[in-house]
This record gives C-alpha cells, structure tokens and sequence, in this order.
C-alpha cells in the first residue's frame, strides 16, 4: 500500500509499526454547533480509510478525540463558553448536545464510529501530566499561571507544515504582557479568569488545557507515543497538527505519527466573486449535515465525497450533487435488478463465466485503494462493473442464482463494506424498504392487470403516477422492472 505522507510530501510505502495491526489517531470536532458538509468530507474521507484498512485484513485502532475544552478563537475567547452564553446554557450541556448532534449525523451518513471517542474534558489529568514532562525537559516554562510552549527549544519545529520560526514572527499576534518568551510559543496551559467556568485544578493554580495539548495527551494514552497515521483536515495543518507533533516529540522523546494524512476542505463557490471558498461557520457559508440530508440521501452525500481523492478539494454545488446521485442511482439499480433476479432465477452456475470479470473488479479495485485510497477510481471500477454487469442481465445469457450471489456479494464488498454506498440486502429488504418493493410490485400487477384487459387509460394512469413518485418502469420478455429515476 501507498500513502501521500504530508510529512515529507511524497507518496511512501505503507509499513505499520507493528505487522498487521495499525493505530490511526484523526481529529475529531469541536462541539458548539451542528456539523457541516466541511466535516462531513474529513470524517466520510477517514472513514473509508478504516473501512479499506479492515477490508485489507489490518487490525485497526481508530481514535477520534472530541474537543469539550480549550478551543480558543482568534481573540481568545473560547469556543464553548460563548455558545454556552447565547444560548444562556451550562458549557456542559452544549457539548453534550452537539456532542449528540455529531454522532447523529454521522450514525445517519453511514460513518461507522471510531473505537475510541476521549473527550479533552476528560484527559485533563493526563494533560497536566504531559505538560510536567515537558516543563521537566526544558521545553516548557510556567509564567503567572499559564504554561507555554518554548518553540525554540524544538530544533523540529515546523517540520510537517514547513514553515520556519522566523517567518512566523509576524504571524503573530501582540504578545504584550503575556509572558511569552517568544511570539511563537503557544499555550499549553492557561489560567482561568474568574468568570471562566471551564476550570482545573492544577501545579500551576487553576485553569483549563490549551486545544493542542489534549491531542498529544490523548494520542498517547491511547495509542502510544509512536504510532502509524494521524490524519485531519489540512486547515489544522497549522498550528495544531504542527504543535502536536512539537509537544508529543520532546514529552516522549519519541517520534510521533509516522504518516500524516490531511483532507482538501469542501469548498463552495462565493457568489460574488464565483471562486471556490472554503465552507465554514465563521464564513456563515455552510450548509448543516441535517439539512443537506433533507434534501439527499446519506449515500448521495457520500458518492459525492468520494468522487473526489481525499486529498483535494472538492466543491460543493447543486450540479455535482445531482450527478452523484444519478452515479449512485446507475450502481444501485444495477445492484436492485440483481436482488430482484434473485428471487426468481435458477439453482446453479449458470453464466459462471462471469466470476472472472468479478475476480477482476475485485483486483483493480485493491490496487486502486492501495494507491493512497483513490476512492474515486474505486468508485470508476465499479462504474465499469456496473455496465458490464447491465450487459449481463439484459442479455438471453442464462444467470443462475450461484452467480447472481457472486454479482452481490462483490457489491456489497466494495461498495457496502469498504465505501459504504450500497446497503447490504437483508437492510434493503426489511422494514420500509421492503414494504415499498412490495407496493410497487402490487402496483405493476394491477397495470398487467389494465393492460390484459386493455384498459390502456388506466395502465398508463399508474405508470405516470409511478414515475411522479420518481419510480420508472421498463417492459421487458420476462416481466416488468422498475428503478429509482
Ligand atoms: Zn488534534
């Protein structure tokens, strides 16, 4: 396997650190509001990693933390407590709201969860601990309650987002009064004012942990010092991926993550300017997950995420989403003609021929997952599968139920298993979805039924009001179908 290191900017041969299990550490949200289409990307992205990584037989560990505490805006005011204020709320409870909210969302888009969710709040222990360590080794210095980061006494610094110390000097904000022996430094810990509700105690008095700091805390209980990916999304490549590794480095004197893998931002075209800027709250560009799914359905979000390489950004418009859902409607009408033969087709192999053409969608499928999990190659590979598999069933070639399983069992592979845009069968066949193939069928038989007695008004009556509700049908030899349109 291939993946882009961004620390170092080239494609590097995937080893783990131990054979056959990988540890992989993401950034999670920060919860003091619902989650957008630019979170979806990072964590759909992330999740089509673990997916392809399990497929591939590795025995995965994925930590994602959520941020409660200490994510500070530009004008250090921290996140939580000025939501907490708007919405006149205990600090606790908006995190456990949007804490909620966050899994909702990626519970309905499919996202399968992280083994492990630590939350900063509480890691604080832990925190504290690391920045001992790291007072202890002369990386870190105490002043009037507050603990900062000494940048200069990290010769590494910058490394992963390669930018150096002195270029940074105007970067920074004005530091006067705060103590900083550099502009640079950044806090690891910070003292709480009286009014600051979110509060430790600590050696250094009471206070609450800088955002950095609970990353490296918490990648390290979890997965120790050293361990094989650490992804996120590029915005965060600067400071806080760069600070992670500056903390968790000189703590453990141990390397830290050994592959970075950062996301492209979802993007939205600015309508004045008509160029791609990046989606976000502070933009107020965004569209809430819960409100892009009224509109698509989770699968459609996820096609279209994924017909874009991780890696890149990708733009979000009315257009690319109605052609992801007409390329996720081609698939699972391909995969629903298959189910649907199923039930009627004969015992046996026949057209076993095909199975070589499965073996091979399967092959050209790894070899492009294992190239920097190129998801929308994988998504090409089962385009092609796709049409031949069309050629197939419309063919006079007998299908025996042996290979349409086979024809099945590769899609729920690749596209269920591994990208998670094709529901298993038995999920497609209970409950809602299976009492809707049933209207349906009910429907098409009174339409034979019309047209056997040639009451052609009231056939075409029922196609029409069929396709109204988005259901087309086609008359073929063998009976009537019909698909999603
Ligand atoms: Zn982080």
């Amino acid at each position: 396997m291939q993946i882009f290191n961004v620390l170092g900017r080239e494609k590097q041969t995937f080893t783990p650190i131990h054979e056959g299990r990988v540890g992989m550490y993401v950034c999670g949200p920060t919860v003091y509001e619902h989650s957008h289409l630019g979170h979806a990307k990072t964590y759909v992205s992330f999740d089509v990693v673990a997916r392809y990584l399990r497929y591939r037989g590795f025995d995965l560990l994925y930590v994602q933390n959520i941020t409660d505490v200490g994510h500070l805006r530009a004008n250090e005011e921290d996140r939580v407590l000025v939501r907490a204020a708007q919405l006149n709320a205990k600090p606790m409870q908006v995190v456990e709201t949007y804490t909620r909210s966050y899994f909702e969302d990626m519970d309905a888009l499919g996202v399968q969860r992280p083994d492990i969710s630590p939350r900063a709040s509480g890691h604080v222990p832990e925190q504290i601990e690391m920045i001992e360590a790291l007072i202890a080794k002369g990386h870190a210095y105490a002043v009037d309650g507050n603990v900062y980061f000494d940048v200069l006494s990290d010769d590494d610094y910058g490394k992963l987002s390669n930018r150096r110390v002195e270029e940074q000097q105007d970067e920074s904000r004005d530091l006067i009064g705060s103590g900083k022996r550099h502009p640079v430094d950044f806090a690891l810990w910070k003292k709480a004012e009286p009014e600051h509700i979110l509060r430790w105690n600590s050696p250094w008095g009471v206070g609450f942990p800088g955002w950095h700091i609970e990353c490296s805390a918490m990648a390290h209980k979890y997965l120790g010092a050293n361990f094989d990916i650490h992804g996120g999304g590029i915005d965060n490549i600067y400071p806080h991926n760069e600070n992670e590794i500056a903390q968790s480095e000189c703590a453990n004197d141990a390397a830290f993550a050994n592959y970075w893998m950062l996301t492209g931002s979802l993007n939205v075209l600015d309508p004045d300017e008509g160029i791609p800027v990046k989606m976000s709250k502070s933009l107020g560009n965004y569209i809430t997950i819960k409100d892009a799914l009224q509109d698509y359905r989770p699968q459609e979000l996820r096609y279209f995420i994924l017909t874009s390489h991780y890696s890149n950004p990708v733009v979000y418009s009315d257009e690319a989403l109605a052609s992801a859902k007409s390329g996720w409607e081609r698939l699972m009408n391909a995969l629903r003609l298959v189910r649907q033969q199923m039930n009627s087709a004969p015992q046996g192999d026949a057209g076993a021929g095909f199975r070589e053409r499965l073996g091979q969608a399967r092959e050209d499928f790894g070899k492009v997952m294992d190239d920097d999990f190129n998801s929308p190659r994988g998504i090409a590979v089962l385009q092609d599968l796709t049409r031949d598999v069309n050629i197939l069933l419309n063919s006079e070639t007998e299908v025996g139920l042996d290979t349409l399983a086979a024809i099945n069992d590769t899609y729920d592979a690749l596209g269920g298993d591994v990208l998670g845009l094709a529901p298993a069968a038995d999920q497609s066949a209970s409950g809602d979805s299976q009492r809707e193939a049933a209207l349906i069928d009910m429907l098409i038989a009174m339409r034979a039924q019309a047209r056997a007695d040639r009451d052609y008004a009231r056939s075409d009556e029922i196609r029409d009001q069929l396709a109204a509700l988005g259901i087309s049908l086609e008359d073929r030899a063998d009976g009537t179908i019909w698909k999603l349109s």
